[in-house]
């Protein structure tokens, strides 16, 4: 888009014109010690609190202390169904039906959950494709899954790379990939929004390609839930797992989502890892019963859930609820487009936005490469109150969300950079 302008004004009229500007003071920013809030650009990393928070927890905390053991059923919001007032507005925020989804565990053991169910291996189709720059925790979780099977981690391991120079993936090389070697590979998992380049990949055309060629596919979201439109449901994926403690802005460690494909639903000869919460809801207090399978995502939740994580990711997601994605990645395309925009006028010989141009294939980040930056650049930007993300060896990650970030904050972020870099 090229109708973006330069300097404060505008960014500050943009500000204005924003359908979604009440939001920001929805949130708690962090202030230094002399009070001047910070500019907050790690969202992807760790979404700030919502205002609403402290009394949805708050809430469940009262009901613990005046109700004990019968808040479970007595409670304002029933302990025993908790999860189920999630599920609605979660299914809503990754694109996917009510019965694929739940809110259970944490990220990495969800990841593992899902490859009980979808990945099995065989003597012949037994390796697992990943991309290059995964996740480091997605990347041990695959590999320890092929030793506990029994198969050499390195083998059974085929990386999607980035061409020589390039920072992002190519569709052709990983069709080339399943061309030679489609029919050993078992599991294809890859993160939807790569937390490194900020690459939104085709989950649709993934998905496809794998099933054509008899792998199972699944994606880690979580870089992609609360930031870009996922249509889970659409995808064909067979499962996906992602965290709400950085877009969904749920708190540090909170709970994560998983999804599991509609056609999957009713399945019992799906191998899984079971609890009583995986037990039908009708016949799981009389304790003695033969295991009856819970149909859907529900069914792969093994304990009774902390409620009050589930209160604090309550409170985001009724605001996501509220808002929708549709105005929410409406905003950050603007957002994040302005952001791009005023990155080149510092001049593409000295700074490289390895995120993909397109704004279809990337979120709220941009992914920077500085020419002969180091560390003390980000230092820098951090003394003045400017929070990003530095990656070894030079890529800075900022996340300028839409529900809380401002275009000022974007404007003065890039001025800041820019007298960095003129020092
Ligand atoms: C943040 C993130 C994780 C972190 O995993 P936890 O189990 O929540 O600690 C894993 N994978 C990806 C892709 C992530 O972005």
């Amino acid at each position: 888009m090229s109708d973006y302008k330069l300097g404060l004004d505008y960014a500050l009229q943009q500000d204005q014109n924003d359908e979604l500007k009440a939001y920001r003071s929805h949130f708690h920013i962090p202030k230094d010690k002399q009070g001047n809030p910070w500019i907050y650009m790690t969202g992807n990393s760790l979404g700030l609190q919502p205002k609403q928070t402290k009394a949805y927890v708050n809430q469940e905390l009262e009901d613990w202390a005046n109700l004990g053991v019968e808040g479970h059923l007595e409670a304002k919001n029933p302990w025993l169904p908790y999860h189920e007032f999630l599920t609605e507005s979660m299914a809503k925020v990754v694109g996917a039906k009510p019965i694929e989804v739940v809110v259970m565990n944490t990220l990495t053991a969800n990841l593992h959950f899902m490859m009980v169910s979808f990945y099995n291996p065989t003597k012949t189709r037994y390796k697992i494709l990943i991309e290059s720059d995964a996740f480091p925790s997605d990347k041990y979780a695959v590999e320890s899954q092929l030793r506990h099977h029994g198969f050499d981690d390195k083998e059974g391991l085929i990386l999607w790379k980035p061409r020589k120079g390039e920072e992002l993936l190519n569709y052709e090389d990983l069709e080339s990939i399943l061309e030679a070697q489609g029919d050993e590979i078992a599991l294809i998992m890859i993160g939807g929004v790569n937390y490194y380049t900020g690459q939104f990949f085709d989950l649709k055309r993934i998905s496809d390609l794998g099933h054509k060629h008899g792998c199972n596919v699944g994606f880690d979201c979580a870089h992609g839930a609360g930031n870009v439109q996922l249509n889970l449901h659409n995808s064909g994926a067979d499962f996906a797992v992602w965290c709400t403690y950085k877009y969904l802005n749920s708190g540090p460690g909170s709970l994560a989502g998983c999804f599991v494909h509609e056609r999957h639903a009713h399945r019992k000869d799906l191998n899984r890892f079971t609890g009583w919460w995986s037990h039908n809801k009708q016949t799981r207090f009389n304790m003695r019963d033969e295991f009856d399978q819970l149909t859907g995502a529900e069914g792969w939740q093994l304990s009774n859930p902390p409620i009050l994580s589930m209160a604090a990711i309550k409170a985001s997601l009724d605001m996501f609820n509220e808002v929708g994605m549709a105005k929410l990645t409406n905003k950050s395309k603007k957002l994040t487009g302005y952001f791009e925009f005023l990155l080149k006028t510092l001049g593409e010989d000295i700074i490289k936005i390895i995120t993909p141009n397109n704004p279809e294939e990337r979120g709220c980040q941009l992914s920077i490469q500085v020419k002969n930056a180091d560390k003390a650049l980000h230092n820098k930007l951090t003394e003045a109150n400017i929070i990003s993300d530095w990656r070894e060896p030079d890529v800075i990650r900022c996340a300028p969300v839409p529900l809380y970030n401002s275009f000022e904050d974007v404007f003065r972020l890039v001025e800041k950079l820019k007298a960095i870099l003129n020092e």
